[in-house]
């Protein structure tokens, strides 16, 4: 690897991933840390990157403090109510208290939010949603963070952190590559956020063949915001917790504002209200959680797989009520403009008009993530005014790890924060970090020069395979010595999917397909060595699926772990197939040790601080 050039840069506060948390990290940062050299570092291009990249049409948490529509405790009830009371509360009131001054932020930066014409207010889509005309969103905040940070790395991806050779764990930086020249850039920073998103495409997709690559999540979220942290023993939590999506089949077409604004509904394929059909059964699985209001997302989406399975299928969203008038089909479409275009053309090519035709729901292949209905993420302290003993040391956002801070979908326990959450824990965790700076916690970090040297052989290596490999083909393209990067991220979804409750099982799985998912996930570990890629983008997506196999390895360890069904519809354990309140009212916490690669896990007490002060122990 002598052939490639080696840049450097050193700064106070480095934030991976340039999307809505990571531009909210480095716009704060910069407000609390005027003389700090803040640097961001982006996969893609800040201005379109992210799951908003294509924009959205609804602000998803807003609490309109202001107007007494909503308080932060009525969020915590709601989040609570919805993963079915696994939440962080600490962290959960924290992003709240703070997230309308985001939205005015966003207000005042040029974000066109639809007004009430009666009231002045914004306008309601739901409780907790505010619509807005979203297509340059991401643009909008990139700009933010373009004008706070000292330099922004685009088309840099982060494969490894480093760590300091001073002090046992403590962060000391980031490296990666360009994937456009190749070159190798090791950044040396005194704190580091990770803010690199969710993980899609662990578990094999709807869409495979000719449409392979649509998925509900964005494509490009690879796991990096777990992987990075695992990697260097950080502990996570909630990983169990995967997320399925109804939406509409195959271009995933968002269906809040359907549902919440134009008053659709849905009904089985012979315009029966199935959801009522299967209360009993769902009662018998979860008790008193199928009475809770809002019906929790996962319970939605288990009368929908148990309709299809019970041969009631398709389920189709009524439209053609809604879109009689003129006013609500406008909306309906500009839903879309706004934020899945590809669902409009979807119908267009099925000959689907929604004023005519229902169109049909399906539930998606899970997710990873920390920021929507679902709540996986690294496990981190809260803020010091809020949280409990075992939920606070020293730093909010702050991970295991000192120094290194997450927010967005990284972070674990806080479900429901979406776009403007996320960007608010980026700010929360960047004013953090930069009170850890002032308070002299990053004194003396040293980074030798072997770390980022062994580093580079690790992470051009797959270029090597190929050069080498490709030497001993005698016909196609097939090698005897090397798998290419498609063909390990088609094992491993097979492998999530058939052992770990993918949609080939229906989601449903059970220790012993977990042990043997294991064991799998184990060998495509050992193979990835040998992974090969002809050019730098085979390069990134040789390390989005080595990040996307140790994510799947976290996901199926909480899934062993936690010995109940918490959320069905999102997936079943056959072996347990009940919720457990006496066993397992608490949170999932693994760390897989750095050396050993071995994954420990605990139980850690969930805290109900909003309402009832008492602690809920697990057994
Ligand atoms: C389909 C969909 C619809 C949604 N609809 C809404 C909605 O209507 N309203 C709403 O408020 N919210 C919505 N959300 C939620 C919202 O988009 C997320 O909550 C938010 O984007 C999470 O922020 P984040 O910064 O954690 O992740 P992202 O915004 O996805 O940013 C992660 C960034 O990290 C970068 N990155 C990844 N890996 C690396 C690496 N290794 N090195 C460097 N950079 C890296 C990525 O390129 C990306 O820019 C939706 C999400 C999805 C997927």
């Amino acid at each position: 690897m002598a052939n490639v050039k080696t840049h450097y840069e050193e700064s106070d506060v480095l934030i991976v991933g340039g999307g809505m948390a990571g531009t909210g990290a480095t716009f704060e940062a910069r407000h609390w840390g005027r003389d700090l050299k803040i640097v961001c570092v982006e996969k893609a291009n800040i201005d379109r990157s992210g799951a908003v990249a294509q924009g959205l049409y609804a602000i998803n948490c807003y609490m309109g403090m202001q107007w007494d529509e909503n308080q932060p405790e009525d969020h915590v009830r709601y989040a609570r109510n919805d993963l079915m009371g696994m939440v962080r509360e600490d962290l959960g009131y924290d992003m709240a208290r703070h997230v309308d001054s985001t939205v005015h932020m966003f207000d005042e930066w040029g974000l066109p939010m639809m007004k009430n014409e009666k009231t002045g207010r914004y306008l309601r889509e739901g409780k907790w949603q505010i619509m807005i005309h979203g297509e340059s969103y991401k643009p909008i905040v990139a700009e933010a963070a373009k004008k706070s940070a000292n330099k922004i790395y685009n088309r840099i991806m982060i494969t490894h952190l480093l760590m300091d050779d001073e002090k046992e764990n403590r962060i000391g930086g980031a490296v990666g590559f360009n994937m456009r020249t190749g070159d190798y850039h090791v950044f040396k920073s005194k704190t580091v956020i990770v803010a690199a998103g969710g993980a899609s495409h662990i578990f094999k997709p709807r869409a495979v063949g000719e449409g392979m690559g649509r998925t509900w999540y964005a494509p490009w979220s690879n796991g990096s915001a777990y992987a990075l942290p695992i990697a260097v023993g950080a502990k996570m939590t909630q990983m169990e917790n995967r997320i399925v999506l109804c939406r509409f089949k195959d271009g995933y077409g968002p269906v809040g504002a359907y549902f919440l604004h134009l008053k659709t509904y849905t009904q089985n394929a012979n315009g029966e209200n199935y959801e009522k059909k299967w209360y009993d059964h769902t009662k018998n699985l979860v008790g008193e959680y199928i009475d809770h209001h809002p019906t929790p997302t996962c319970l939605r989406n288990h009368a929908f797989i148990q309709e299809v399975q019970a041969g009631g299928g398709p389920i189709h969203m009524v439209t053609k009520e809604a879109f009689q008038d003129p006013h609500l089909e406008t909306v309906g479409w500009e839903n879309f403009l706004g934020m899945t275009v590809g669902q409009a053309v979807v119908w267009a090519s099925q000959n689907i008009d929604p004023k005519y035709t229902n169109p049909e729901l399906t539930t998606s292949e899970p997710y990873v993530m920390g920021s929507h209905a679902t709540c996986s993420g690294a496990w981190v302290s809260g803020p010091e005014d809020l949280s409990p003993k075992e939920y606070f040391w020293g730093y909010n956002r702050m991970l295991t790890v000192d120094g290194l801070f997450g927010a967005g979908d990284t972070v674990g326990g806080s479900a429901h924060k979406f776009s403007s959450g996320s960007f608010t824990e980026g700010r929360l965790a960047a004013k953090a970090a930069v009170k850890y700076i002032e308070d002299k916690k990053a004194d003396g970090i040293k980074v030798s020069d072997k770390q980022y040297k062994d580093l580079k052989e690790v992470i051009y290596k797959p270029l090597e395979n190929y050069t080498v490999g490709r030497n001993e083909i005698t016909g196609g393209t097939v090698s005897p010595s090397y798998i290419s990067p498609i063909q390990g991220l088609q094992r491993l979804q097979r492998i999530m999917d058939e052992y770990v409750g993918g949609i080939a099982t229906n989601y449903m799985t059970n220790e012993n397909m977990l042990n043997r998912g294991l064991e799998l996930l184990k060998w495509l570990e050992e193979d990835l060595e040998n992974v090969g890629a002809e050019d730098y983008h085979q390069l990134m997506r040789a390390w989005e699926l080595k990040h996307r196999t140790i994510t799947s390895q976290c996901v199926t360890e909480h899934t062993k772990f936690r010995k109940e069904t918490r959320w069905p519809g999102y997936y079943y354990r056959g072996d347990h197939l009940k919720l457990d309140d006496e066993n397992w009212h608490c949170l999932t916490v693994s760390r897989r040790d750095p050396k050993t690669k071995e994954f420990t896990m605990e139980k850690v007490p969930v805290y109900h601080i909003v309402d009832e002060k008492k602690e809920k122990k697990a057994s």
